[in-house]
């Protein structure tokens, strides 16, 4: 034991030793090709993070005493420039990498939620690219609002008195409760506190508007003459929360939002509904969710919801209600501080007015056209795929045995419509062996493609790939198979 531990160290020693130095590295012939390419200060830097790799894998090797690359790796000068070439070339290439979706998550928030229709992303790029009247009044030639932009097309396409666009929908919440309730008391029934995601949860944005939280019922129950008992002289807000991601189901109660917003007025309080998705269009698959429409005719004085999620157009969060309501909110020191960025408006600016046409926006918007799609087009797709992926002119091609079209379950994502199953097809690829391997050479393909794993096979789900990307999906599973 004692005699293989100092042959190792011996060894470990040599090959720290034999290791080239920043220097010797930059001296290189091949390395002044970098360094012209290059300021000399990302050089440097890159040359040196090779070479601590390196030594941290060697210290790393000799502690677990077995071969590894770090061992067998070549250390003369010559041979760490690619090293760092590689380091530079990741380093000035941006980060955000396009992926294709094939995982039946139609709004996926870890992939960047709603894609934006051409519409959005013209806006996009000319807000992007040139001046433009953000916050100008053209027509009298002194300073505007943005809000005025998406104002109007806001009220028209919600019903609303008046509207505002915000960061995103936390920020609508945090506004609007800053605006009603700071110093106060907001009643919350306790089967709505939830968690929406990667940790956030709705009590915390609450507190953090300065409004003092204060539960009402029971998980599953909740009436109103419980929200009628907590209420004090300090309280000035009720709010319902959509409970997006999950569902309470069987033994529950939850009092209507009439009369909630009557409570509310009774007391000159407000009521504030947090819907999170915010699903504007008539689709039969949305009926479970809650209708913007009939918040506003229930008397909710603010309702909130995402642009990126249902919506299907740009991070941002709407508030729409009672002109008193939303003032508050317009006019709070806040306001500046989580304003809508001018992309993000323009793309906005963009979507809502496709709503303006119910009966061609779900074509005209793609999330709405993903979980719109009749699953007979879905299954146009996979079996468009299947063949690029079998077909005699392509090579290296699939053997047609390997692949297998399925029925699968596909969602609307963001945490919305949890329990509501979207049919899709998936095209499945049985791969002998190593499927968690194939799936990570998949994502870092270019272009990346994130899909699911299933009985050791590749299931790659249509719902969320659009057409144009059939060609370059069919050809990243070939090349990561072959
Ligand atoms: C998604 C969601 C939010 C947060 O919306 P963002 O636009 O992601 O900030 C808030 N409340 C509910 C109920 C949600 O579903």
């Amino acid at each position: 034991m004692a005699e293989k531990g100092k042959r190792e160290d011996t060894q470990r020693g040599q090959r720290l030793r034999s290791l080239a130095a920043v220097d010797e590295v930059l001296r290189e012939p091949a390395a002044a090709e970098l360094l012209e390419r290059y300021p000399r200060e990302l050089v440097v830097d890159a040359v040196r993070a090779v070479i601590e790799r390196l030594r941290a894998d060697i210290l790393a090797a000799g502690a677990a005493a077995q071969s590894s690359a770090a061992q067998a790796a070549d250390l003369t000068p010559a041979a760490l420039v690619p090293w760092a070439a590689r380091l530079l070339e990741a380093a000035v290439t941006p980060s955000l990498r396009r992926v294709i979706n094939a995982t039946g998550v139609v709004v996926h928030t870890n992939l960047g939620r709603a894609l934006l229709p051409r519409e959005a992303v013209d806006a996009v790029v000319t807000a992007a690219s040139g001046y433009t009247d953000l916050e100008y009044s053209l027509a009298r030639g002194a300073r505007a609002s943005r809000q005025d932009h998406i104002h109007d097309v806001l009220c028209t396409v919600t019903g609303a008195e008046d509207a505002l666009a915000v960061n995103n929908n936390a920020a609508a919440v945090l506004l609007a409760l800053a605006a009603t309730a700071r110093g106060g008391e907001v009643l919350v029934a306790r089967g709505q506190l939830v968690e929406i995601g990667d940790g956030f949860r709705i009590p915390d944005i609450l507190r953090e508007s300065g409004a003092e939280l204060v539960e009402v019922g029971t998980t599953n129950r909740t009436y109103l003459k419980d929200f009628e008992k907590a209420w004090t002289a300090r309280t000035r807000a009720v709010m319902r929360v959509h409970t997006s991601n999950y569902r309470i189901v069987g033994f529950t109660a939850e009092p209507a939002l009439e009369q909630l917003a009557g409570l509310a007025h009774e007391h000159d309080a407000v009521l504030v509904d947090d819907l999170g998705s915010g699903a504007l269009a008539s689709l039969p698959l949305f009926a479970e969710e809650p209708a913007l429409k009939d918040s506003i005719a229930a008397g909710a004085d603010i309702v909130t919801f995402s642009g990126d999620k249902l919506l299907g157009g740009p991070q941002a969060g709407v508030a729409v209600g009672r002109a008193a309501a939303i003032d508050a909110m317009r006019r709070h020191p806040l306001a500046r501080a989580l304003r809508i960025d001018k992309l993000d408006l323009a793309a906005l600016d963009a979507v809502l007015r496709l709503y303006l046409d119910p009966a061609r926006v779900i074509d005209s918007v793609p999330t709405l056209a993903a979980l719109a799609a009749p699953l007979a087009d879905v299954r146009a797709r996979a079996e468009r795929l299947r063949d690029l992926l079998t077909s005699p002119g392509a090579a290296p091609t699939l053997s047609a045995d390997r692949i297998a079209l399925l029925d699968t379950v596909a969602r609307a994502g963001a945490g919305a419509l949890p329990v509501t199953e979207v049919p899709s097809i998936a095209v499945a690829v049985n791969v002998d062996g190593d499927a968690d391997g194939l799936a990570a050479s998949l994502r870092l393909g270019e272009p990346a493609v994130v899909c699911r794993l299933h009985d050791d096979r590749l299931l790659f789900d249509l719902r969320a790939v659009r057409d144009v990307e059939l060609d370059e999906l069919a050809g990243a599973v070939l090349a990561a198979l072959a």
